[in-house]
């Protein structure tokens, strides 16, 4: 399941630092930061009634006109708005309503996603005269909480769960193949996504029915059903500037949780970046099925080896996921594109894949024939027996003598060996040890 994302929004000094402490329950704030040490923690994981959410922190955006104010709440109302899936606008009770916050509300109304409008620094049960002023932002009802007191915060987090966006999950067919087109802005994902849309035998489904934005694009090719999920978002020109950059990557999270395909995209021109790593390391840590897609391959001057020195730098910037094939492809020229869905559907059978015990038993029999597992001090592993627990992804549980023994180099010989065996082309693979006496 996605995540829902939350961000909060409003004038400096309002308390949105202190309200996004209580919420995630820890101290994740500036004050923890060292000066000049970027800010990377922009999101949280929180949870309400068993509900969890990720909540955005934009206090970290820099401004970049003179009017420092301003336009550091107007980057923070588009980060939320591209980003989140409720917004939270804070202003000052203590303070009243002032002319920025006016601003950020007008910009607030034009968004169809759902605003609460939160008076904090209310910290006694009676309000205050000014409070009533907040009326004017054309926003609804103001909510009054005190987040250094903690008043109003549980009310306040019903009616932020309240409307969270329904899960489409449960409308897609089993055998709907769940795809995100992950990767930083501007490596071609919706001209990728647009591509293959545009194929001959590729006819985009109707969702009947839905009332809100549709964000995924569910469609079939020939017999096989498919979803690109969180489209929406993609689609969508954004105007997003460099600064807003890294929040884009919060929405491939939540798109890369509800998928079982991921297509890691990156820009030939630029090859792996450090942002790429972090996504492809989110995609293989929640054990999706992973291709990468080389986009813009076009513009890249070509000798015949080329080719192999990206593929040398992919393997080891992403090291992690040396399972996951690689595509050269152009959106512009369409070369390969057609390529994409056939190895979406290769890799997704493998992510399901189910092997039986006996010949994995067999595999693992033979592999520590070859290569004896490690001994310390006179102590041998010994493997009595495999079997696979689960598929999406492929988990195994190997049951061991002593788990002290199991190293990580001979975890990942078996993996290889497993993979030699079957296969389990773009997928990672789980492996999990259990003691028997
Ligand atoms: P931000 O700039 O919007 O993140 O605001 P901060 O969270 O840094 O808070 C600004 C100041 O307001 C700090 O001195 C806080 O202690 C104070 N503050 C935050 N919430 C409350 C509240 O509910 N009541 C009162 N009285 N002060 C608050
Ligand atoms: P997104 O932000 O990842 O969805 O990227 P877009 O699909 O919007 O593409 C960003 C820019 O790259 C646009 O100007 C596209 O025209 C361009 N672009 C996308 N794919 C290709 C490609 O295969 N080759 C070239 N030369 N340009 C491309």
């Amino acid at each position: 399941m996605a995540k829902p994302i939350v961000a909060v929004v409003g004038r400096p000094n309002v308390g949105k630092s202190t309200f996004f402490n209580r919420i995630a329950g820890k101290r994740i704030s500036i004050v923890e930061d060292q000066p000049g040490v970027t800010r990377d923690r922009i999101y949280t994981e929180a949870e309400w009634l068993n509900i969890p959410f990720t909540m955005i922190d934009t206090g970290g955006i820099e401004p970049d006109t003179k009017d420092i104010i301003l336009s550091q709440m107007r980057k923070q109302a588009e980060i939320a708005i591209e980003t989140a899936d409720v917004i939270v606008f804070m202003v000052d009770g203590k303070e009243g309503l002032t002319a920025a916050d006016q601003d950020v509300a007008n910009m607030l109304r034009k968004t169809k996603k759902p605003v609460l409008l939160v008076a904090n620094k209310v910290d006694t049960k009676d309000l205050p005269d000014t409070f009533y002023d907040f009326y004017q932002l054309g926003l609804g009802e103001p909510m009054a909480i005190s987040s250094a007191n903690g008043l109003g915060l549980g009310d306040l987090l019903d009616e932020i769960v309240a409307r969270f966006p329904k899960q489409q999950e449960d409308i897609y067919e089993e055998d709907t193949i769940k795809v995100a087109v992950i990767g930083k802005p501007n490596v071609g994902k919706s001209s990728i996504i647009n591509t293959i849309l545009g194929e001959e035998r590729v006819i985009v489904s109707d969702i009947a029915g839905t009332t809100r934005d549709a964000i995924d694009t569910p469609f079939t090719h020939g017999e096989d059903k498919y979803v690109f999920i969180d489209t929406a978002g993609i689609r969508r020109k954004s105007r997003i500037n460099e600064n807003i950059e890294k929040y884009s990557v919060i929405r491939s999270l939540t798109a890369i949780e509800r998928a079982d395909v991921c297509l890691l995209v990156i820009d030939a021109s630029e090859g792996v970046t450090e942002q790429d790593t972090k996504i492809a390391g989110y995609a293989h840590e929640q054990g999706k099925a992973t291709i990468i897609v080389v986009n813009k391959w076009d513009i890249i001057e070509k000798d015949t080896r080329t080719m192999n020195r990206y593929i040398k730098d992919i393997r080891d910037r992403l090291a992690f996921m040396l399972y996951a094939p690689i595509l050269f492809v152009s959106a512009k020229t369409k070369q390969r594109i057609h390529q994409i869905l056939e190895m979406v559907k290769f890799v997704s059978n493998q992510h399901a894949m189910r092997v039986q015990t006996g010949m994995l038993n067999d595999v693992i029999g033979e592999a520590t024939l070859l290569n004896q597992p490690p001994s310390d001090k006179g102590k041998r592993l010994k493997i009595y027996y495999a079997t696979q627990t689960a598929v999406r992804p492929p988990k195994f549980i190997i049951f061991i003598n002593d788990r002290e023994l199991a190293h990580f180099s001979y975890t990942r010989y078996l993996e290889n060996k497993i993979r030699e065996a079957f296969g389990f082309e773009g997928t990672p693979i789980w492996i999990e040890y259990r003691e028997k006496g």
